[in-house]
């Protein structure tokens, strides 16, 4: 008997990939609930909706949880790690930069940016001042 194999080409993660290595990052949002959608899924986990379009999240977050990597220089040095809130409501795993990586503490507002890592684009996020919304 042969199964016929569905191979889905360009799905809700490759298309986010594509967005952020255009420099253009974007996540979902549920066109029933309105809820925004993070990682990228074929249906709307709150309410079942197929219906997701892409819409260009504000980048302002909250530190969740952070926490370094400490690596040898040669390595590429010591790295953060840290879960973000988005004021959008999804938390994502990213990394924040440019920041003395020892200061960052959880409730720090950070802003997103597209960043590249080895040729990747990435999204990751720098210390915002709190009361004035500029970079740090
Ligand atoms: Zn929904």
């Amino acid at each position: 008997m042969k199964t016929e194999e569905k191979v889905v080409v360009g799905g809700p993660d490759k298309q986010y990939r594509d967005r952020v290595a255009a420099s253009n990052w974007q996540i979902q949002c549920c066109t029933a609930c309105e809820k925004f959608v993070f990682p990228p899924r074929v249906a709307c986990p709150s309410c079942g909706n197929l219906e997701l379009e892409w819409k260009t999240p504000s980048g302002a977050g909250t530190v969740y949880s952070t926490t370094t990597m400490r690596r040898p220089a040669e390595a590429g040095g010591d790295q953060n790690l840290s879960l973000i809130d988005l004021v959008e409501g999804p938390r994502l795993m990213s990394r924040i930069v440019d920041a003395d990586l020892d200061a960052i503490e959880c409730g720090d507002q950070v802003q997103a940016f597209i960043g590249e890592i080895k040729g990747e684009a990435l999204v990751m996020f720098r210390p915002v001042d709190s009361t004035t919304g500029e970079a740090k």
